[in-house]
Order: C-alpha cells, then sequence, then structure tokens
C-alpha cells in the first residue's frame, strides 16, 4: 500500500519513515510512504501556501491552487485509491475504520494547519474526513502517522507476531486481557498462578474472561451491541461475581 502525505512539514514525516516496524515494513516493500512538501507547489515567491481569512478573523488558511497542483502531480486515477483530510471534524477513526482501508491500494493524506484549509478544497477533492477524536492538535501530522501506523500494523508481515493482533483491542469489540513479564513478584503482587502452569487451554480462558471483564470495566459501551456467545456470557459473569467479592 503506498501513502502519499501531502504536508508543510515534510521532514516531520520523513523521520517517522526512519523509525521501528514503519522503517522496517517499508524495507519490506510492504508499504511506501511519500511525504509531498506543499510549499514546492507554491505559485508565491517566498513559497506561501496560506492567507488570511475572507470575512476576517484569526488565523491564516492553506490555498486551494496548491494543494490541487499537488494532488495532480500524484498519479491519483489508479484504482482503489481516497483522498483523506484528517480534521477534527471528520468521522472519527477506529479500528473498524483502519480495517476498511486495507483494500486500497493507495491512500493520500492531506494534512491542515493553521486555521484548516479552503473549504473548496474539501467539495472538489476529498473523498472522506477522519478525525483522531473530538479535541483539535495544530496539524494533520501527527493524525496522518497515527492513520498509517494504525493501517500499516495490520498488513500482514509488518509486525513480528501478526497472531497478536486478533486478541488485540477493539479488533473482536473487547479490550485485550493484562500482561504480565518477569519478575513473578514485585511488591507481593504475584502473577495469576493460571499463567505460570502452562495449561494452555486454562490460560487461553483465563484470557478470554480478563478480556471480557476488562471491556465490562473499562468500556462497557463495546457491549452493548454484542450478543455473547454462552460460554463468554458465563466467563463474564464469573468475572463479574468476582470483581464484586473483592470488592466487598
Ligand atoms: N479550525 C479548525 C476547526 O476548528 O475545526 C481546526 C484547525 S487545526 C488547528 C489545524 C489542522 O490540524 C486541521 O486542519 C487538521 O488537519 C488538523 N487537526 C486538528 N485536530 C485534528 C483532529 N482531531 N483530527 C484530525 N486532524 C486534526
Amino acid at each position: 500500500m503506498n501513502f502519499n502525505i501531502i504536508t508543510i512539514f515534510p521532514d516531520f514525516i520523513d523521520s517517522f519513515k526512519q523509525t521501528g516496524f514503519i522503517k522496517r515494513a517499508i524495507e519490506k516493500n510492504l508499504i511506501s510512504v511519500n511525504s509531498i512538501n506543499l510549499r514546492s507547489f507554491s505559485t508565491d515567491k517566498h513559497n506561501r501556501v496560506d492567507d488570511r481569512p475572507y470575512g476576517g478573523g484569526p488565523g491564516m488558511i492553506l490555498q486551494y491552487e496548491p494543494i490541487r497542483k499537488s494532488l495532480l502531480s500524484l498519479d491519483l486515477q489508479k484504482k482503489n485509491n481516497k483522498v483523506i483530510y484528517l480534521s477534527p471534524q471528520g468521522k472519527t477513526l477506529t479500528q473498524k475504520k483502519l480495517n476498511s482501508f486495507l483494500i486500497l491500494d493507495n491512500i493520500t493524506l492531506l494534512c491542515g494547519r493553521y486555521e484548516g484549509i479552503d473549504q473548496r478544497v474539501i467539495d472538489d477533492f476529498i473523498d472522506e474526513e477522519i478525525s483522531v477524536g473530538d479535541y483539535v492538535v495544530s496539524g494533520g501530522e501527527i493524525p496522518s502517522m497515527l492513520l498509517v501506523e494504525g493501517i500499516c500494523r495490520l498488513i500482514p508481515g509488518a509486525i513480528d507476531d501478526q497472531e497478536s493482533i486478533k486478541e488485540e483491542s477493539f479488533q473482536n469489540n473487547f479490550l485485550d486481557y493484562p500482561h504480565f513479564t518477569r519478575p513473578e513478584v514485585i511488591n507481593n503482587k504475584k502473577v495469576p498462578e493460571v499463567l505460570l502452569k502452562g495449561n494452555h487451554l486454562e490460560i487461553s480462558m483465563w484470557r478470554r474472561k480478563e478480556a471480557l471483564g476488562a471491556t465490562w470495566l473499562k468500556r462497557p459501551e463495546l457491549l452493548k451491541n454484542v450478543k455473547l456467545s454462552k460460554e463468554d456470557d458465563k466467563l463474564l459473569n464469573d468475572y463479574i461475581s468476582e470483581f464484586k467479592k473483592g470488592k466487598a
């Protein structure tokens, strides 16, 4: 999958490309990340790409023309391409959404800055607006990297242990179970006995119960629209009664 990231801060994206599993995914040719400097499409002698808002008010707006030219410079006639504007006004990014992007060959991400971009860019070129949450940051670069990272780790071969993805939070409507590593005892808190005995069936039942319990405890709304199997229902009820006993 190829990602084009249009930004006034390409260095930001270039350092992201040099780091961790994204770097390895690029080396393995699983993804490519193309950072595009919006300023190189400026028609202004000082390479400006922003101007004041019509109607007055604070801040600056990224202009239509450099963005149009940057998009035209890409081969977006390819099938399976999506042009996304990272925006606090978009649909909130979810794990389900990340999974849905896996069928695409090419994703073009437009990073806003200042007060945002000229509305006519959104009208003419944007397939989808995506938000990373109900809050505002200063630019679309971090939201873009977040999206690239979230998609990339779902691509087979991108992370070392692909199996782990299946049990990750949100992948199946539930949160992940708790994890422990050495040492066995910290401040008198011992690793749960079941994890030390090597009985794989018992371990997977315990993990399932803990995943259901963590979801019930921390994000109960995730369970609302899920029809639990009989086994899961029992595991969750066991968790709830143990939890209540612990609190009593
Ligand atoms: N004036 C805009 C508003 O209130 O809707 C906010 C502009 S923000 C300061 C500048 C840029 O940061 C936006 O154009 C967008 O690309 C990016 N941005 C800010 N918050 C974001 C969020 N929650 N999700 C995705 N992108 C965001």
